[in-house]
């Protein structure tokens, strides 16, 4: 199946849009909210037919769709905007300038490191890219992070998108060990802010899911998890 839909806790529904061409999945996240229907993410141009395919499979059309929030400029996440004709479009400012001239037009712009867009939290991360942002529902205690951390190419478990994920968890914190210890990466890929931004992640309380850009959507322990890739950065090699 080119998508996967499932509930991860009350309104709120993970969309896994399989990427033949990039070999992982996609995520989207809906929110239903009192009668305003809130998308995190919307995938590639050229996934349009496989999302909205997955919103009927919720019983939702895309002029439901009010509020589309992106959580970077990327395609991936952004691609498939012009969808959605009835929804006000937020992007962080720092990532306008990744989106096309017609998008940058229609989205509005976040310009500060932290605030509210209906109901949900958003705290600016700018490591994955200058404009990428975490989103948190306090309402169901889920976390979106975007691609800050994200499980890109990895295939959904047998019991669907969400999962403990214990082996996704060791692997990442293997990555982080590697990176921490590799003094050229560091510098390049800008080491400590991809930490800042994990610290920035686990200040917020009560965390019960992360939900990523790409592949399973993790459950329970969530603030364990990102507390030990924090202390997995605690290791400045030479
Ligand atoms: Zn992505």
């Amino acid at each position: 199946m080119a998508y996967q839909v499932m509930k991860i806790t009350g309104d709120v529904f993970g969309i896994a849009l399989w990427d033949s061409s990039w070999n992982s999945y996609n995520n989207c996240y809906l929110i239903k909210r009192s009668g305003a229907f809130i998308l995190i993410d919307c995938g590639k141009e050229e996934q349009s037919h496989e999302l909205m395919a997955a919103l009927s499979q919720i019983g939702v059309d895309r002029e439901h769709i009010r509020v589309l929030i992106a959580t970077h400029g990327h395609k991936d996440h952004t691609g498939a905007s012009h969808l959605f004709t009835l929804a006000e479009k937020w992007i962080h400012v720092h990532d306008a300038v990744r989106l096309s001239p017609k998008q940058q037009e229609e989205f509005q712009k976040m310009d500060s490191c932290t605030g509210e867009i209906r109901g949900l939290s958003f705290t600016l991360l700018g490591h994955h890219t200058e404009g990428s942002i975490a989103l948190y529902d306090p309402a169901t205690h889920c976390l979106f992070c975007g691609d800050h951390i994200c499980f890109f190419g990895e295939k959904l478990p047998q019991e669907g998108l969400l999962t403990f994920g214990a082996h996704l968890r060791v692997k990442t914190r293997e990555f982080v060990t590697a990176w921490s210890q590799n003094q050229e990466d560091r510098h390049k890929y800008r080491f400590d802010v991809f930490v800042q931004g994990l610290q920035l992640l686990s200040s917020y309380k009560e965390i019960e899911f992360l939900a990523t850009g790409h592949g399973p959507v993790l459950r329970t322990q969530i603030h364990d998890f990102l507390n030990s890739l924090v202390s997995a950065t605690d290791n400045p090699t030479t």
